[in-house]
């Protein structure tokens, strides 16, 4: 499959003064940026050689996984549909919108319950579409998601930290690394202890547990802050120049930093931070939050 147009390959940087590199996926395109094309590419790959016609998949009203899908969709001649969750239309579905996607609004339960509403199917051939979980959740987004460290030599690395939502990115890095690496994983969900069996279920044997999930820098759970991350994500960009988003990425350099002091990240360490992208999400913030 092809990468998208406009796509820009990443390699990591290193901040300066530090033992530490960021992969910069939030810089390789201007709307499918971050690990969200990367777990998409074998389920679109999948769908078209089945000869479906259309991606369906479930997200929030910000969700970088359904605006990345409807782009994705579009460059791929596809159509898509997005099932959203509650009813607050944004700049995230507008845009969604502005690909073509096709978008239905879920109430709470229905939501959880993934259910598919029945007007879907007035303007949909059932054989024509193509289901994608959640967040892309599943083996083929994690081989997806391994293909974000092509062409990168992770030899120098001790010790990668990513953030961890539905799991599926991590377990895309796990299948990559050697054993002799370590893994860490921020959640971004508040208590989400099932989590370590959820992407172990994506794993072979052999790379199950071979990862660790942090759950004290959930911020109070998904997609919540406080003034305290909205600081921490004003000094980061002052320091050291890359900006944040406060669902995901925010959590993880905020870890890295309170690692780092604590000592649990050693100084003669070499980390790699995947900067994941999601810096569209900001635009639910309130103007002058951010100072970029
Ligand atoms: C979706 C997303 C994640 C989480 O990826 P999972 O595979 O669901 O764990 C992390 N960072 C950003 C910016 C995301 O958009």
């Amino acid at each position: 499959m092809q990468a998208p147009e406009g796509f820009e390959p990443a390699l990591p940087e290193r901040l300066s003064q530090s033992n530490i590199d960021v992969l910069r996926l939030d810089r390789i395109h201007p709307v499918i940026s971050g690990n969200k094309w990367f777990k998409l590419r074998f389920y679109i790959e999948e769908a078209m050689a089945a000869g479906k016609t259309t991606l369906l998949s479930y997200g929030g009203a910000w969700s970088n996984h359904i605006i990345a899908l409807a782009a994705a969709a579009e460059m791929h001649g596809m159509k898509s549909i997005g099932l959203i969750r509650g009813d607050f239309r944004g700049a995230t579905l507008q845009a969604a919108r502005e690909y073509g996607m096709q978008i239905y609004f879920l109430s709470r339960d229905a939501y959880r319950q993934q259910v598919i509403p029945t007007e879907v199917w007035a303007h949909n051939n059932e054989e024509d579409v193509y289901v994608i979980r959640e967040g892309g959740y599943g083996i083929t987004g994690a081989r997806g998601a391994s293909t974000m460290l092509d062409n990168l030599d992770l030899s120098s690395f001790d010790h990668i930290v990513a953030a961890t939502g539905t799991g599926t990115m991590l377990a895309g890095l796990a299948l990559r690394i050697a054993l002799t690496q370590k893994l860490t994983g921020i959640s971004v969900l508040k208590n989400n202890f099932s989590i370590t069996s959820e992407i172990n279920l994506l794993l072979p044997e052999e790379k199950q547990n071979t990862f660790t999930v942090l759950h004290q820098y959930h911020f109070g759970g998904y997609a919540k802050a406080s003034p305290a991350l909205f600081d921490f994500m004003n000094n980061w960009f002052m320091k050291t120049g890359i900006p944040t988003d406060f669902v995901y990425t925010a959590k993880v350099f905020y870890a890295v930093n309170d690692l780092l002091e604590q000592g649990i990240l050693r100084e003669e360490e070499r980390v790699l931070v995947i900067h994941s992208g999601g810096l569209q999400g900001n635009a639910s913030l309130p103007n002058g939050t951010l100072i970029f």
